[in-house]
């Protein structure tokens, strides 16, 4: 069994729902247990004009490897999309994983671990909500260094 991180994000619709809705369907489709949650944070987006996003991130226990764990978070985003699109539009909420233990993968379809940890607060923060001891595989630097080096241009409030 490894510890691995998963990041959710929404910005259309019932944001907190959508990632509530997510952790739930994750849990039940995958063979992985859910056994931390950070709060949510209230993101100003980055790049276009558009809505604020909800972000949080996860901790599961699995043996599944990367590649797997990648077509259950597409399964989620495809589903939880599906439902929500009917009101909503189509990009309800993004799956990224963050970290499998110490697995280090990089191929066309995956990078692992996530190139963007160390550039995202609303990433980091909850990440050292949940792990402050969590050190990057492959940067080996703790991550709570990497809150304090990163870039603190965007807000990133945390919210419950
Ligand atoms: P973004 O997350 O950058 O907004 P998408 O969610 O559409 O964009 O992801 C685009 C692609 O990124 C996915 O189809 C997936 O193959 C690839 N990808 C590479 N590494 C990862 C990762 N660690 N987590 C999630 N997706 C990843
Ligand atoms: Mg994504």
């Amino acid at each position: 069994m490894v510890d691995a991180y998963i990041g959710l994000g929404s910005n259309l619709g019932k944001r907190r729902n959508n990632i509530d809705n997510s952790i739930s369907l994750l849990a039940r489709i995958g063979d992985l247990k859910v056994v931390d949650k950070a709060s949510f944070y209230e993101t100003e987006p980055v790049g276009p004009v558009q809505p604020w996003f909800v972000n949080t991130a996860i901790r599961i226990e699995t043996d599944l490897e990367g590649q797997r764990i990648l077509s259950l978070c597409k399964e989620v985003e495809k589903r939880i999309g599906r439902i929500d699109s009917l009101n909503w539009g189509p990009r309800l909420v993004d799956l990224d994983i963050l970290l499998v233990g110490s697995e280090i993968t990089h191929v066309d379809s995956l990078d692992v671990p996530h190139p963007e940890i160390q550039n995202r607060r609303f990433v980091l923060l909850p990440l050292v909500e949940i792990n402050p001891g969590l050190v990057h595989p492959e940067l080996n630097i703790p991550i709570e260094q990497l809150l304090d080096e990163a870039e603190s241009d965007k807000k990133v409030i945390k919210i419950t």
